[in-house]
């Protein structure tokens, strides 16, 4: 039996072909879930889901969107009645230094990543509440405690931290509820958003930094995700779990 059997997951930003939503949508479905996919485009968010298998769910929805939020899960809740597990995944980057962010660019990566675990937490946590359980997975980054991935500008690293200390309060504030939240920073991870980036000699100076000598996958992030979605890490709120091959033993 699956350790998600009969529960009922939201994943945002799982549409990404080599994500690691799209990696965690398909843990988690093996694992007996019934997934919801949201992401920008509604055909990329069907397919993804189409992709899992029968009785999945893909929804059309810009987390940044409070409205759009709302309504999908309110459609979640239609059709399957809860919400089990929140998996705020959807973020994007962009490799700046300080003085190049422009207002433009602060708002645009700050607002997937924080606005967005903000307003999606706020639509699941109702129902949560009244069932007196859930969990809600939040991915922030390595950057955001070295001060800098390899891809992300100061304006990634700022958003990413800003996750953590939103994954932290809510974790205390809800923990009464029967809320868990917890937080994953990744190390690198080969996904999209490195893809091409990244030469044979930059690959090897990263790989002098991380001790378990490979860059992450994205099934590595997945399986960290259902650790924390699951009843397996039940007394565990307001953790951040490194998932980095060691870049940050401290
Ligand atoms: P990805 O680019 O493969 O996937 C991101 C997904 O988010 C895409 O499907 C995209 O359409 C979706 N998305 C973007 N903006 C959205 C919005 N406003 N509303 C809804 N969906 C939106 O990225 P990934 O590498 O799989 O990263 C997933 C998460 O993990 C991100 O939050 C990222 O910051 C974080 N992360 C990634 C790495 C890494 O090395 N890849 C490391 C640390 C943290």
């Amino acid at each position: 039996q699956g350790l998600l059997s009969n529960k009922v997951a939201i994943v945002t930003g799982a549409a990404s072909l080599n994500g690691i939503g799209r990696r965690t949508a398909k843990l988690f479905a093996e694992h007996g879930a019934t997934v919801v996919i949201v992401d920008l485009d509604a055909g990329a968010a069907s397919a993804a889901a189409e992709s899992l298998g029968p009785g999945h769910l893909g929804l059309a929805g810009n987390v940044t969107s409070r409205d759009d939020c709302q309504k999908a899960v309110d459609t979640v809740l239609q059709s399957y009645g809860k919400v089990d597990v929140l998996v705020n995944n959807a973020g994007i980057t962009q490799p700046s230094k300080i003085m190049d962010i422009t207002g433009e660019d602060y708002q645009r990566i700050t607002d997937v990543s924080l606005r967005g675990t903000l307003y999606m937490s706020q639509a699941v946590i109702p129902t949560m509440r009244q069932a007196g359980s859930g969990s809600i997975v939040c991915l922030s980054s390595v950057s955001a405690q070295r001060g800098g991935g390899i891809f992300g500008g100061p304006h990634y690293s700022a958003a990413k931290a800003g996750v953590l200390g939103l994954a932290r309060a809510m974790a205390r504030e809800l923990g009464p509820d029967g809320v868990r939240v917890n937080a994953l920073t990744p190390g690198l991870i080969q996904t999209d958003i490195t893809a091409g980036k990244l030469g044979p000699e930059m690959k090897a100076e990263i790989l002098k930094g991380i001790p378990l000598n490979r860059l992450g996958e994205a099934v590595d992030v997945a399986n960290c995700c259902l650790f924390l979605a699951s009843d397996l890490s039940s007394y565990l709120t307001g953790v951040t779990l490194d998932v980095n091959g060691g870049m940050l033993i401290h």
